[in-house]
């Protein structure tokens, strides 16, 4: 199997890479250079010497008995962004998930664990100078919860944006559905809460066969947050929750000894949590 695709039971799960770099880790402070080099755990894959943090943006494709999903869709091409090295990309996503056997018009349904701007660029692309749905004949599962808070931040920019690019075009074209937390999306998928990221935030549970694997979304951006799950990340709309959220699902993670895929989580993307006294590390 190629080191970018996992077998759980029935499901296969793809990994397509939009994008992978080192580099300081703004949205988590306490990430210094000197406190990431102080967990050696994370090199080779998630840190390198220098104290560097390596991140990644990509979608899974979970391939299931029935329907064939997309979790989460990135940043996209051609979206005009406040954060200017977000924008106006030209990457070979398309190509890429075509290539691994998963051309666009065979998606049944797109998933996105929260809708933040590196999830739902690929819900849409530009076709004639406007966003048209990228999965034509997939259904789009948004939270009710998560889609309730973001249209009340239409005032600010930020948002704005990728709501108007990313998922206006998909609710007018009528293809999306809002779901519950605990939404059950086929026999092998299940929706599971893990809220303070932003408040409808959902991790996605993959069981299969007696195999079982859970797909984070962004209560962890990156290992590190396993040894310090009390570091206050900036992009966090309730701290404390965020913190609960990460110690709860942490410890139940390690427990199930089940394959955790980060979303942000650098090339091999995938392995087990494991705990280290009261703290938790990340073996790949
Ligand atoms: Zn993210």
């Amino acid at each position: 199997m190629p080191t970018n695709q996992w077998q759980i039971g029935d499901v296969k799960i793809t990994r397509i890479l939009e994008g992978e770099s080192a580099g300081p880790m703004f949205l988590l402070p306490d990430a210094t250079k000197e406190n990431i080099q102080a967990m050696p755990w994370l090199q080779p894959h998630f840190a390198d010497a220098e104290g560097n943090c390596i991140i990644s943006i990509h979608a899974l494709v979970l391939d299931t008995p029935t329907k064939t999903i997309v979790v989460d869709t990135c940043l996209g091409n051609d979206k005009e962004r406040a954060i200017k090295s977000w924008g106006h990309l030209q990457t070979k996503f398309i190509e890429d998930i075509t290539n691994a056997g998963y051309p666009p018009e065979s998606i049944d349904m797109v998933l996105c664990t929260h809708l933040h701007t590196d999830h739902v660029g690929w819900n849409t692309k530009l076709v004639d100078g406007k966003w048209v749905p990228t999965f034509e004949n997939a259904e789009y599962i948004f939270g009710q919860e998560e889609w309730k808070y973001t249209d009340e931040q239409r005032s600010n920019p930020m948002y704005n944006e990728f709501i108007e690019d990313s998922i206006q075009p998909v609710i007018d074209a009528g293809l999306v559905k809002f779901v519950d937390v605990n939404e059950q999306i086929c026999d092998e998928v299940k929706l599971e809460p893990t809220p303070g990221h932003t408040p409808g935030h959902v991790s996605v549970r993959i069981e299969s066969k007696g195999e079982k694997a859970v797909i984070t979304g962004d209560f962890l951006h990156h290992p590190c947050q396993m040894e310090e799950p009390y570091w206050e990340c900036s992009a966090d709309w309730d701290t404390p929750m965020a913190q609960k959220t990460r110690v709860e699902s942490l410890g139940r993670f390690a427990d199930e000894e089940l394959l955790v895929f980060g979303t942000h989580f650098a090339t091999p993307s995938a392995g087990k949590v494991v705990r280290k006294g009261k703290h938790f590390q990340f073996e790949v």
